[in-house]
């Protein structure tokens, strides 16, 4: 997010200075890192839980999934701009073509997969979104999912537009070409107090490699991922007054084995099991990273009291405040079902983890899968009136003066990083920011304009991009 915001500042004012700190010893280790997300192009072409079920059985409600889909296409269109600037390196070291998929059994889920099918189909952004329940079908779309399974209702959704990401690879490439443009990239420093001063310039204070340096900016974002609380809590601004993080640490399996991996070239998600959060939605990925292509199997949730993976277990307690007490609580006790099933996830062993790697691939051999350690996603708890509710979504959190801005949650996340960097310039700099748009629209032709409005522009960008990415149209 951070390094996505250095680009946008240094490509509308050239001449403002900037500084990035990095706690770690490198940037990208934490949520971006490629191992630590599951790298999906979240454009809505597969997640059930960007287009919810109608309650009366009607076409469900496609407004979200759009958005979504607007907004991917928003990061798609600025990284083939910089592919072309040279700002990023070849298309094929952080994107490739993945198709996306949904895949459901029962008569249920198959219902409301065809009706999701029905209200997408006709969708600009949606395009070649193609659906199935015929077994030699799918099996062509993904073998695996299909061999040895009984016979039974299921069904599929297949579209070759969908991408698979290496967000680590786009932060380490950015910050690069940031470092060479003259922007300060101060790692193993991690930022522990910000004090506002009358002028409403903030003083940062560091830890680390830098600490003792005097640090004084106009402007802060406060992209520290999970931290992200902890740090707005320390500039006290009352814009964060109420807010907490709800922690979700995320496990994945993953193999290399190649006989697997010749047989699986796609993202196949499907539905979330009763209670569980939107993004433990089980999904079986082709992923692509350094150039090497594993398969990956999750996510398995649980609850683990760091906001970050290399956190603190003190993480969650020391965010408590008087104003936030409420909203933790009322979260607590309203989400009960949620905790119940981020306990049994804990509590679940490997095998029983592998039993339902078992159920989605039921005639492959599970031998060499290992379980690993992804980020910690830490989702926004936000205040409302009488307690708090849980979102799944992230929230740009801003300081009236315009002076500090911070990003709270994590989904869809990286995949919509320059949408939501956008709002963050926004709110930097309100009267300033239609100046910004000539410069803007350079690096996102599409800029100020709904694509899935526009059949022809939709169709003409999705193919522009797909040429500079080296993707399928
Ligand atoms: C399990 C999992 C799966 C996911 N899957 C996807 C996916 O498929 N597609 C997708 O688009 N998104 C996905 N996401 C979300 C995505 O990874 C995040 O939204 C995105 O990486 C967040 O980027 P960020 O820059 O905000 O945070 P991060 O990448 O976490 O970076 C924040 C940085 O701030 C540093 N920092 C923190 N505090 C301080 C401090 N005080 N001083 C200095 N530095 C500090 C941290 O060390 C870290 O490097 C997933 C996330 C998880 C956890």
């Amino acid at each position: 997010m951070s390094a996505t915001l250095g680009v946008l500042i240094k490509k509308t004012m050239p001449e403002a200075r900037v500084i990035l700190f990095e706690r770690l010893p490198d940037v990208a280790l934490e949520s971006s890192n490629p191992w630590n997300n599951a790298g999906t192009g979240h454009a809505a072409l597969c997640e059930l839980n960007y287009m919810p079920d109608s309650k009366d059985g009607s076409l469900p409600d496609a407004s979200k999934a759009i958005a979504i889909n607007e907004q991917f296409q928003v990061s798609r269109q600025f990284w083939a701009e910089l592919v072309k600037l040279g700002v990023l390196q070849s298309p094929e070291t952080f994107i490739r073509t993945v198709p996306h998929m949904t895949f459901v059994t029962g008569a249920k889920d198959v219902d409301y997969l065809k009706r999701r099918f029905a209200a997408l189909k006709d969708q600009p952004l949606f395009a070649g979104l193609a659906y199935s329940e015929d077994k030699k079908t799918i099996s062509k779309w993904a073998p695996l999912i299909v061999e040895g399974r009984n016979s039974g209702s299921y069904a599929a959704t297949f579209i070759d537009q969908g991408t698979d990401v290496d967000y680590g690879a786009i932060t380490q490439q950015l910050i690069s070409w940031l470092r060479a443009e003259g922007v300060e990239v101060l790692t193993a420093t991690e930022v522990t107090r910000l004090y506002q001063y009358q002028d409403k310039t903030w003083r940062l204070t560091l830890k680390g490699k830098h600490s003792g340096r005097l640090i004084k900016a106009e402007k802060v974002f406060v992209g520290a991922g999970g931290w992200a609380l902890k740090l707005l809590q320390a500039a006290r601004i009352p814009e964060i007054k109420g807010y907490g993080t709800f922690p979700v640490s995320g496990h994945f399996l993953r193999t290399d084995n190649p006989v697997l991996v010749a047989k699986h070239h796609a993202k196949v998600y499907s539905q979330a099991a009763v209670g569980a959060p939107p993004m433990s939605v089980p999904h079986l990925d082709t992923r692509v990273v350094d150039g090497k292509t594993s398969l990956l199997f999750g996510p398995f949730a649980g609850l683990n009291p760091k906001f970050l993976k290399s956190g603190s277990i003190l993480d969650l307690p020391l965010s408590v405040r008087p104003a936030n007490i409420l909203p933790y609580l009322s979260v607590a006790i309203k989400n009960f079902s949620l905790v119940r099933y981020l306990i049994s996830e804990i509590l679940k062993s490997k095998k029983q983890k592998l039993q339902s790697l078992k159920d989605f691939i039921p005639s492959s051999d599970l031998q060499g899968w290992e379980l690993y350690e992804a980020g910690q996603r830490a989702q926004v708890i936000k205040p409302v009136k009488g307690g708090g509710t849980l979102q799944f979504g992230t929230e740009v959190i801003s300081a009236k003066d315009s002076s500090i801005a911070g990003l709270l949650g994590a989904s869809p996340g990286a995949s919509v990083s320059v949408s939501v960097m956008l709002d963050v310039m926004q709110k930097f700099y309100p009267e300033r920011f239609s100046s910004f748009e000539p410069a803007l629209k350079k690096l996102i032709p599409s800029y100020g304009k709904k694509l899935n409005a526009d059949p022809a522009l939709a169709k003409k960008t999705l193919a522009s991009t797909a040429k500079t990415l080296k993707l399928k149209a």
